[in-house]
């Protein structure tokens, strides 16, 4: 919790050349020290002093003010004429769309691709996929308002999976193949099963969700179809890219935010991300101001 923000800097420690009070920033998930062995590989979600630790083994952004440990290589200077508040959507979910799912995952010119969960990660991976213009993207989900929110946002099939033939569907699609890409945005046995029964013969599996407990991997029916299954930690290093593309309009991540809230009502936040399908909330901004 809390490893998303954009804010003003606000004290600069002695080791920080690139930021200034002032200054104007993207808080970035996974703070980075560009220097260490896996920093040099642009593996910035394992640096040997740092990955993902806001919010998760360091105090988070949800307060008034926040540390950000190796702020040059960890922060980014929000462009001129760009909207502030949206760029939280590229401290993590965006990225990590981006990054697990549609490059883990090679999304081509003319693939089909399914994405099982149309949660704000899943509807991330369903932007940035975009770029490459697959020819199909199958939206899987159990909730019928956010899989209208993924056919706003470019899903050419949708797939309500709460009558359990989510396999038949996407094979009805798919001439019986399967799907080229297929990213798992849920992080559950069942979710990680369905992938593996809907991925066509030399396709890929993108693990993008975060598993609590192990899933069977059914080998003895994959090994023969020559399926890659990728898995991974976001590292953000597609993060400029991605501003590039916020600032021009090509990606509009302001799309992703259903509720705002001020840091008094951070209960009430709460409360409605608890309850998303009854509240309708994808992504819920928590200002100071
Ligand atoms: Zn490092």
């Amino acid at each position: 919790m809390g490893h998303e923000g954009v804010g003003i800097v606000e004290e600069v420690g002695s080791a920080v050349n690139n930021f200034k009070v002032g200054d104007r920033v993207l808080i970035s998930c996974i703070a980075s020290c560009g220097k260490c062995e896996n920093c040099k590989k642009s593996l910035y979600a394992h640096c040997e002093d740092g990955g993902w630790i806001l919010g998760h083994l360091i105090d988070g952004t949800q307060a008034e003010y926040v540390r950000i440990p190796h702020a040059d290589n960890s922060l980014y200077h929000i462009p001129e004429g760009v909207d502030e508040e949206a760029l939280v959507m590229l401290s993590d979910i965006l990225p990590t769309g981006f990054e697990i799912g549609v490059l883990a995952g090679q999304v081509k010119p003319g693939d089909t691709v399914a994405i099982v969960g149309a949660g704000p990660v899943g509807l991330a991976s369903l932007l940035t996929a975009q770029f490459y213009s697959p020819a199909e993207i199958i939206m899987i989900d159990l909730d019928d308002n956010r899989l209208d929110i993924a056919k706003k946002f470019g899903a050419t099939q949708l797939v309500n999976s709460s009558d359990g033939k989510a396999v038949e569907k996407v094979m009805a699609l798919t001439d019986n193949k399967g799907a080229d890409v297929v990213m798992e945005a849920v992080g559950i046995p069942p979710t990680f099963l369905l992938c593996q029964e809907i991925v066509k013969a030399g396709g890929h599996i993108a693990n993008i969700g975060v598993h609590g407990k192990s899933v069977e991997l059914h080998i003895d029916k994959l090994w023969i179809r020559n399926i890659t299954l990728t898995t991974g930690l976001v590292s953000t290093s597609s993060t400029p890219m991605l501003l590039k593309t916020v600032k021009s309009g090509k990606l509009k991540p302001e799309q992703l935010i259903t509720h705002r809230f001020s840091f008094d009502d951070i209960l009430k936040a709460y409360d409605v991300f608890g309850n998303a399908a009854r509240d309708r909330a994808l992504k819920v901004i928590i200002s100071n101001e």
